[in-house]
C-alpha cells in the first residue's frame, strides 16, 4: 500500500511489468486436446446444451444457449463433442456441468457462423441484434450480455470504453489496446452507432505510453472517438468511479441513468470481429502473473482451456504451495484446484506463493470503513452477519458493496472482509427467497 489519494481510492503496487506484458505467448493449440464450456449461467442455473456426444463441431457451431438471458455460446475449436462432465467452477464455488469438446487442433471455422453487417447501412436495431446473436458478453470480468446495455436505449451521450484495468497483475487490456488498436476503434464506432451516442471516450491509466502511441497512429480516422488518461488509483476501473472522474456525472443503479454506456476495451474488439468479420469469440488473452508461476506473461488461449494447461505452458508453478486466483488478487477468491477452464470474461490467473495468515480478531480500527469506495461500513455489516440480523444488514446498505476487495486489503487482522460482504449479500437473498416462498 502506498498512499491514500482520498477516501475510497488507494494507490496499489501494480505488479505490472509493462515491458513483459507486451510479449505475447500463443498457446500451441495441438496441446489443447479438450475444451470445457460451463453449461450453466453465471448464477449456476442450467443452460440448454444444443449438441450431443459424437456431434462434429467447428469453430462457430452454436453449442449452448443460456436460459436466463439470450446468450448463445459457440464452439471455440473444431472437433467432436465428448459429453457432459462435472467440473469445479471457481466463481460458483462448486462443480457444475460442463460441455466437453475434443479438439482436433485444426481450428476449422464454420463458414458464415455469424451474419456480417454493413455499418454504413445498418440501423441501431440491426446492430443490437447482431451483437445479441454473436453472444457477446462483457470481457472485462462481469460477463454481462452486451446487447442488453444497448437494446432500446435513448438519449445516450457517451460510450465509455474502460481500459483502466485497475487490479494489480492484470495487463490484457493494456496489451489488447496495442495489438488490436484499429479493431478496437472500429468496434467502438459500431457501439457508438448502436446506441446513437455522440462520442466514444476510451479511458486508461496514466503512464501507458505504448497505448497512447498506438492510438495516436489510428485515432485520426475516427473523429468521434477520443481517449483520456485517468489516475493510477484503485478501484478506478469501477464504472461509477470512472464516470465521476471523466464526466463528473453520478447515477444510482446503471450508467445509462447518466446517459453513458460502459464497455470493456476488449468487448469492442469482439464486436468488430463479430459484426465485420463474422467471427465468434473463440480465444481470449489471459494474464498469468505472480510469484507462483515460473514465466509470468500474457498468453492467447482457446476459451475452455484448463488453467492447469496454461500454467504448464508458462513453465509451471514456481513452488509447491500456491494460491491460484481466477482473476486479480483484489476481487478473486483462491480456487480449490487448477482444473477449471478459462471462460470468456476471465482475463487473468494470479498465482501467488502460499502465505498463510491466520485471522486475528477485529480491532475495530475502522480502516475498512475509511477505505470503502461505496461508503458503507464493512465492520458493522460483519457484526450484523454474525448475528444473522437481516434488518441491520439492509439498513447498512450491504447491497451497495461492489466487491472491490479494498476492505480486506487494508485489514490489519487479515480478515476476509470482502468475502463477508458477499456472504451477507447472499444471506439477504436467501432470506428474501425464503420469505417469498412462505407467502
Ligand atoms: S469490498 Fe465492498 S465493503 Fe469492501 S471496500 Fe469494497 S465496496 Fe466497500
Ligand atoms: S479493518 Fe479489519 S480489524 Fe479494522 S475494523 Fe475492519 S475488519 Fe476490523
Amino acid at each position: 500500500m502506498d498512499i491514500f489519494s482520498s477516501v475510497g481510492r488507494l494507490h496499489l503496487e501494480s505488479h505490472k511489468d509493462l515491458e513483459q506484458a507486451k510479449k505475447l505467448t500463443v498457446l500451441d493449440e495441438t496441446k489443447v486436446t479438450k475444451v470445457y464450456l460451463p453449461a450453466v449461467a453465471p448464477n449456476g442455473t442450467d443452460a440448454n446444451v444444443l449438441v450431443k456426444a459424437g456431434d462434429h463441431v467447428l469453430v462457430g457451431t452454436r453449442v449452448i444457449e443460456r436460459k436466463d438471458f439470450y446468450v448463445p455460446i459457440y464452439s471455440p475449436v473444431s472437433g467432436v463433442v465428448v459429453g457432459i462432465e462435472s467440473i469445479n467452477h471457481p466463481n460458483i464455488g462448486h462443480p457444475v456441468k460442463h460441455l466437453v469438446i475434443a479438439s482436433d487442433g485444426k481450428g476449422e471455422k464454420l463458414p458464415n457462423a455469424l451474419k456480417t453487417i454493413d455499418p454504413a447501412k445498418a440501423t441501431k436495431d440491426e446492430l443490437c441484434l447482431a451483437i445479441k446473436e454473436a453472444g457477446i458478453t462483457g470481457l472485462g470480468g462481469a460477463g454481462f450480455p452486451t446487447f442488453i446495455k444497448y437494446t432500446g436505449v435513448k438519449n445516450i451521450d457517451y460510450i465509455l470504453l474502460n481500459g483502466a484495468e485497475c487490479e494489480p497483475y492484470l495487463t490484457t487490456d493494456y496489451l489488447a489496446m496495442q495489438l488490436y488498436t484499429s479493431e478496437m476503434l472500429q468496434g467502438a464506432e459500431l457501439l457508438r452507432l448502436a446506441s446513437g451516442a455522440k462520442e466514444v471516450v476510451i479511458a486508461f491509466k496514466v503512464h501507458k505510453e505504448a497505448v497512447k502511441e498506438a492510438l495516436d497512429e489510428h485515432i485520426g480516422r475516427f473523429p468521434l472517438i477520443r481517449y483520456v488518461e485517468v489516475p493510477d488509483v484503485y478501484p478506478m476501473g469501477w464504472e461509477k468511479f470512472l464516470i465521476k472522474q471523466i464526466f463528473n456525472r453520478t447515477y444510482d443503479k446503471l450508467p445509462s441513468q447518466a446517459a453513458i454506456i460502459v464497455n470493456n476495451v476488449q468487448t469492442a474488439i469482439a464486436v468488430k470481429r463479430a459484426l465485420i468479420d463474422g467471427d465468434v469469440i473463440s480465444h481470449r488473452l489471459v494474464s498469468v502473473n505472480g510469484d507462483g508461476v515460473m514465466h509470468p506473461g500474457n498468453i492467447l488461449v482457446p476459451i475452455g482451456t484448463p488453467a492447469s494447461l496454461i500454467i504448464e505452458a508458462l513453465g509451471g508453478y514456481s513452488t509447491e504451495e500456491v494460491y491460484l486466483l481466477p482473476g486479480g488478487p483484489m476481487t478473486a477468491k483462491a480456487a480449490e484446484d487448477d482444473t477449471f477452464p478459462i471462460q470468456a470474461p476471465m482475463g487473468g490467473l494470479t498465482v501467488l506463493k502460499g502465505r498463510f495468515y491466520p485471522d486475528e480478531p477485529c480491532l475495530r480500527c475502522g480502516a475498512c470503513t475509511a477505505v470503502c469506495p461505496a461508503f458503507i461500513q464493512p465492520v458493522e455489516i460483519q457484526i450484523a452477519l454474525e448475528h444473522k440480523d437481516e434488518e441491520r444488514m439492509t439498513q447498512l446498505n450491504v447491497s451497495k458493496c461492489v466487491e472491490c476487495g479494498l476492505c480486506a486489503f487494508v485489514c490489519p487482522s487479515k480478515i476476509e472482509v470482502s468475502e463477508n460482504m458477499k456472504r451477507a449479500k447472499r444471506y439477504l437473498k436467501f432470506v428474501a427467497t425464503r420469505n417469498a416462498v412462505k407467502k
